[in-house]
C-alpha cells in the first residue's frame, strides 16, 4: 500500500479513524413538563390528575432517551477486514465502534440501545473492553438494523 501524500487523503484517513458517532441510551423517567408545570400530579397514583393531558397521556412519567456524543473509531468489517472472522465468513454491516472509557458512564454502556454512525443505526450485541495495561477503550461490536426495524 502506498503511503497517502497529498492533505485530501490524509484528511480522509484521519476522518476515518476518528469521528463524532451518538449513542442513545434508556434514558430515565422525567415528569411531564406540562402536568408538572400546572401541579398535576396525583401523589397516591402516581399519575397526571389530567388524563386528557396531549404531553403524556395522563401517565405524568415520560420516558427519555439520552444521546451522547463521542468521538469514535469506525471500522466496517465488510470493507477494512475480509478475513477477519474464523470461519472466514464476513457478516455485511457488521462494525466496530472504538471510543475511549471516559465516553460514557459504566451506566450509559449497560443501557446503549442504538448506535448512529455514518448516518446508520446500529444494534450492539457484544461489548469488549480493551486497552493494556488499563482498559482505557471500549469496542462495540454493532451490526446494522435490519430495514424493517
Ligand atoms: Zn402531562
Amino acid at each position: 500500500m502506498e503511503f497517502p501524500t497529498t492533505k485530501t487523503i490524509k484528511d480522509a484517513i484521519r476522518d476515518a479513524i476518528g469521528q463524532q458517532v451518538t449513542f442513545i441510551c434508556e434514558g430515565t423517567y422525567e415528569a411531564c413538563p406540562t402536568c408538572s408545570g400546572l401541579g398535576y400530579y396525583d401523589e397516591i397514583n402516581q399519575t397526571s390528575l389530567d388524563s386528557t393531558c396531549t404531553v403524556c397521556s395522563g401517565a405524568y412519567w415520560l420516558f427519555t432517551d439520552s444521546k451522547v456524543t463521542a468521538v469514535a473509531h469506525v471500522r466496517w468489517s465488510r470493507m477494512d477486514e475480509p478475513n477477519r472472522e474464523m470461519s472466514g465468513k464476513t457478516t455485511d454491516g457488521e462494525c466496530y465502534i472504538t471510543v475511549s472509557v471516559d465516553s460514557l458512564t459504566p451506566t450509559q454502556v449497560n443501557t446503549i440501545k442504538e448506535i448512529q454512525a455514518d448516518s446508520r443505526r446500529l444494534n450492539v450485541y457484544r461489548t469488549v473492553y480493551k486497552g493494556v495495561p488499563t482498559r482505557d477503550r471500549i469496542t462495540f461490536v454493532a451490526k446494522e438494523f435490519t430495514k424493517t426495524a
